[in-house]
């Protein structure tokens, strides 16, 4: 078996076969627009619906039905665009691609092969180990969704399920720039983050509306260069396209299996053919599905019953104007306004609700102590239960109680834990739940060196061995702070115990 381990992006040569090899990769990722009704009819959008329930008699492809563009799709198409800094075209079409299939009644999908509405823009995908890659985006289309042929629930026939038949999708094309399996999952999820932002496209990828074609090839080192240099493909590899791929981790795996099954092939003399594969996550292997089709095959026209679709630059400013701040810069706005490392910021920002719940905790207070709470402290507390931040049961406000105790020394960092904990459960002000059970730091230095010398008094033989060696002062400390019930201020238990024994 071949050993792909890939380090991405440098070296980008992959080990264990008898050359080296490169991975380039391109995808094609579909993403459904948000919007309750489809691009060309009124009809629900809703997922889980009852089969045929949401079908609208141009979804049914019913004789003599028109389509009419639904302008709120556009508007998140352009959106979308936007958000990937990609140019937009004012004037774009729909053309009919046309094949017969039973989940596709019109017997054609409308698309836009010529003249999308979105041009080249660009993704920057980062590793997390400080590299990053910028992914050139080729351009954006609308089209229609196809519904779903039901093969499973009976023996003898097949059904159909119409409700996504119509159901607008954006298909976000990006150039081969993904080098890598790791590359590729970080583009996908990067892509994801960006339009969940934008509130374009909910990437909800178990429910299909997000789905990436992945398409693989492989060249020997050098070969990307040349054709970064010219553009031209005849120095890259044959492609294969892994159709339909709708998780991150089988993304990944399909690239590994692909790229290896393509370098057997061509170091045993032959040939890589263009197709689209599936890929079987039980097998993990890719099958071949059919031979790569061309354009002309699908006899592309104009969609006769669609005028060209012509959008003004004014709106495009007004949308423009509207867009949010966008992961890269909320992250790089993060880092300097709160102090935060690269990657609290990156956590912080993984999607809006988490920064909007740290930019409400730790306004007017320590950014980097609110993001430790926020990261340690919350996150870790609702993965426990498998929930998200929008069930936190501890609001910005009371996060932000606890965290001004800390501040001002009222509680000690372990109380301050405890507190958490009961704020978490059972709800409530933290300083007043600090006020009516005790928990206040003592820090009146009388109290605590009371217990000090109590445990100097009571433990004559560890006292000889903490002055023998220092380090071992650190039992008293543990000591006093069990005696005050972690109540105690750390510091001066510390500075206390240190100076009672001599040290
Ligand atoms: P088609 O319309 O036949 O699917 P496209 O030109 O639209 O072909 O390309 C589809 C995707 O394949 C794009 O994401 C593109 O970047 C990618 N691609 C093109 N050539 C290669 C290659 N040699 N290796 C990997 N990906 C490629
Ligand atoms: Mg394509």
């Amino acid at each position: 078996m071949l050993d792909l381990t890939y380090k991405s992006p440098n070296p980008k040569v992959i080990a264990g076969a008898k050359h080296d090899w490169e991975l380039v990769i391109g995808l094609e990722v579909h993403a459904q627009i948000a919007s309750k009704a489809k691009l060309f009819s009124g009809a629900s959008t809703k997922f889980g619906a009852e089969p045929n329930s949401n079908v609208s008699f141009i979804d049914a492809a019913m004789p003599g039905m028109l389509p009419v563009i639904n302008e709120f799709c556009v508007e998140q198409a352009v959106r979308t665009g936007l958000g990937l800094k990609a140019e937009i075209n004012l004037t774009s079409a729909f053309d009919r691609k046309n094949y017969f299939y039973p989940d596709l009644p019109q017997g054609y999908q409308i698309s836009q092969l010529y003249h999308p509405i979105v041009g080249e823009g660009e993704v920057l995908v980062e590793m997390g180990d400080g590299t990053a890659r910028l992914v050139r985006i080729e351009r954006i289309h609308m089209e229609q969704d196809a519904g779903k042929s039901i093969h499973d629930m009976d023996p003898n026939m097949s059904f159909v399920d119409l409700n996504r038949t119509g159901v607008a999708l954006m298909e976000i094309v990006s150039r081969p720039d993904v080098r890598g399996p790791e590359e590729a999952a970080a583009y996908v999820a990067k892509l994801r983050q960006i339009l969940r932002y934008l509130g374009t496209c909910d990437g909800n990828m178990q429910n299909g509306n997000l789905r990436a074609d992945v398409n693989v090839s492989i060249c020997r080192p050098g070969a990307y260069e040349r054709y970064m240099e010219t553009q031209d493909f005849s120095h890259l590899g044959t492609r294969c396209e892994i159709k339909n791929m709708n998780s991150l981790r089988f993304i990944q795996a399909a690239i590994m299996v692909e790229a290896a099954r393509q370098i057997k092939i061509v170091e045993g003399g032959g040939t890589v053919d263009q197709e689209t594969r599936l890929y079987d996550p039980d097998k993990n292997e890719t099958r071949s599905m059919r031979s790569k089709e061309e354009a002309h095959d699908y006899r592309y026209f104009p969609d006769p019953d669609l005028l060209p679709l012509e959008i003004e630059q004014a709106w495009v400013d007004d949308i423009a104007a509207s867009l949010p701040e966008l992961p890269d810069a909320k992250k790089a706005r993060f880092i300097s306004a709160y102090n935060l490392s690269d990657y609290d910021a990156s956590v912080l920002t993984a999607d809006v609700t988490s920064a909007a719940y740290f930019e409400e905790a730790a306004t007017g207070r320590d950014g980097k102590l609110t993001a430790n709470w926020v990261i340690n402290e919350l996150f870790g507390r609702l993965k426990k239960e498998e929930h998200d931040i929008t069930q936190s049961p501890v609001s910005p406000t009371q996060l932000g109680g606890i965290i001004d105790l800390i501040s001002t020394d009222a509680i000690s960092g372990k109380i301050a834990k405890d507190l958490f904990e009961i704020v978490y459960t059972t709800g409530g002000d933290p300083a007043q739940i600090v006020e009516a059970r005790g928990m206040k730091q003592v820090t009146d230095t009388g109290a605590i060196e009371t217990a000090v010398d109590q445990i100097i008094a009571d433990n004559p033989a560890q006292v000889e061995k903490a002055k023998a060696n220092p380090k071992l002062a650190g039992w008293f400390v543990g000591q006093v702070m069990k005696a005050t019930g972690g109540k105690a201020n750390p510091k001066a238990v510390n500075q206390i115990v240190s100076q009672k024994l001599g040290l």
